[in-house]
């Protein structure tokens, strides 16, 4: 037996793990006799990129300058409506890169990785705790993903019943993603109006309800960041016709420890780990989108399944109504674990704190720019609030100007012509973790723009002047870009 030092620092017990042409106790086998030495591929050895001859300082130099030219939270306000791009706690980073997580192979035995699966089991507790609901998987990559997975699983629970159904009603302020979710599983997502008030009306559902359709799918708060305030009545339409409630629970940031979805007729509800608890996201970085569900729903969650026995903790998959698997091993590990960390470090009051704090700051920023810019719905609202450009128009100013404009004060622009139902909308949230001093700079910004809108609006058209590029065409960057610099 010889024992070798793997890349990772554990120590390979080579025969047993590699005996060639048997099958290891993972299930993958090497070839029988010596791996030949495989000759690279041409294409990758000549012809491929002229690489510069540089030394170390330059190199460091280089992309330390790149460096400073991104925006992120840890650099300035980042007020991405729908985003919740808050603040996140670098002790959560510091938990997800313990070497016992983050080394953590996916193939380890359960008896082996006692602590990864016990986080996972808590934190489904907590999740299912936060949402009132009974049962969650941690599997799916993203909120996106935590849809079709939520769809799949309400698709799964009316086959059992008998009769399959065909429409999912959306309303017109949701994410581009319910509809496509919806289509995915081959439901006819069907728009619902929401009414002058930026909120459903249950009779408009109630008028349109029947037995061919599945459910309904609303974000609470919504994408206007106003609290659907009749979803309960809602949830009584729905279910005496035989459908269910699913919840985008991506705007819980709001109502964290304050509103428990499952106590107000949600019966599926997927959440966005990196937006609500704790993982830097933009970019496309790795997410998490957890499905928490209803107790007679919870037979149809992807496998495998953590399971608490005798104090000892395995996966299992030994679930016949399951939908299956929706991704590879168990997820996206290391922000289940910063999601862990956040929820036992702020604790159920600190969670509520914060939901309190993110809808103070919103409606603090929409009371101080109310006679600035018009406002689209003009109540109270939750984490997030929407204006338009209207009061602009008239000297030319759309909202893709005030937002360019943003850079040059050294802001990340807003969500824009976001939400559909708003003409020329520009989202702003804040989120908690913003104090008065930089609302209040933020809030200057936007005014100073607003007055620079009605006295030189040609500084805003050709905004950004103080970026590293001017306004770009986006459209072309986008089909052509540039990589090689
Ligand atoms: C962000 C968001 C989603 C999609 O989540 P991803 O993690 O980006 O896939 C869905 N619905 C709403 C309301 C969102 O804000």
């Amino acid at each position: 037996m010889t024992e070798t030092l793997g890349t990772s620092g554990l120590i390979l017990n080579e025969p047993l793990l590699w005996e060639r042409g048997k099958k290891g106790r993972c299930g993958y086998s090497m070839p029988p006799g010596d791996v030949p030495e495989a000759p690279l591929p041409a294409e990758l050895t000549g012809g491929g990129p002229d690489f510069p001859d540089l030394s170390e300082v330059e190199v460091v130099r280089h992309y330390t300058r790149l460096s400073t030219w991104n925006f992120g939270v840890d650099t300035g306000l980042y007020p991405l409506g729908s985003c919740t791009m808050k603040y996140n706690p670098k002790t959560n980073e510091r938990q997800a890169a313990l070497p016992g997580f983050s080394s953590a192979h996916p193939l380890l035995p359960a008896f082996l990785c006692q602590g990864a699966l016990r986080l996972m089991a808590e934190l489904e507790r907590d999740l299912a705790e936060i949402t009132g609901l009974d049962a969650v998987t941690l599997q799916p990559a993203a909120g996106a993903q935590g849809e079709l997975t939520g769809m799949l699983v309400l698709h799964a629970w009316h086959r059992s019943r008998g009769r399959q159904r065909t429409k999912i009603f959306i309303p017109d302020t949701a994410h581009g993603t319910n509809p496509a979710s919806a289509a995915l599983c081959g439901y006819a997502p069907v728009p619902v109006p929401s009414d002058g008030r930026g909120v459903l009306d249950p009779s408009v559902v109630a008028g349109l309800m029947d037995e061919d359709t599945a459910g309904i799918m609303i974000t609470n708060p919504n994408t206007l960041g106003l609290f659907e305030e009749n979803i309960r009545e809602i949830a009584r339409i729905v279910h005496d016709k035989g459908g269910l409630l699913y919840g985008d629970g991506a705007n819980m940031n709001a109502v964290m420890g304050v509103v428990k979805p499952g106590q107000i007729g949600v019966d599926i509800l997927h959440l966005n780990l990196h937006k609500t608890f704790s993982t830097p996201h933009g970019g496309g970085g790795p997410g998490a989108g957890p499905v928490a569900v209803r107790k007679d729903l919870a037979r149809f969650l992807p496998v495998p399944r953590v399971v608490e026995r005798d104090g000892l903790y395995e996966l299992r998959e030994d679930f016949p109504d399951s939908v299956g698997r929706v991704l590879a091993f168990h997820g996206h590990f290391g922000v289940l674990v910063r999601a862990y960390s956040y929820i036992r470090s702020m604790g159920p009051e600190g969670l509520k704190m914060a939901s309190r704090l993110a809808v103070l700051n919103a409606n603090y920023v929409r009371e101080r720019l109310k006679g600035t810019l018009h406002l689209a719905f003009d109540r109270p609202c939750m984490h997030e609030c929407v204006f338009s450009d209207q009061d602009q128009q008239a000297s030319g100013i759309m909202t893709l100007d005030i937002a360019k404009r943003l850079m040059d004060y050294g802001y990340h622009p807003p969500t824009i012509y976001f939400p559909l139902v708003v003409h020329g909308a520009l989202m702003i949230e804040p989120t908690e973790t913003e104090s008065k001093e930089d609302l209040d700079r933020f809030i200057e910004a936007l005014q100073a723009i607003a007055k620079e809108a009605a006295e030189n609006p040609q500084l805003l058209r050709e905004a950004p002047g103080r970026c590293k590029v001017r306004r770009l065409d986006e459209t072309a960057a986008a089909r052509n870009p540039c990589l090689t610099g």
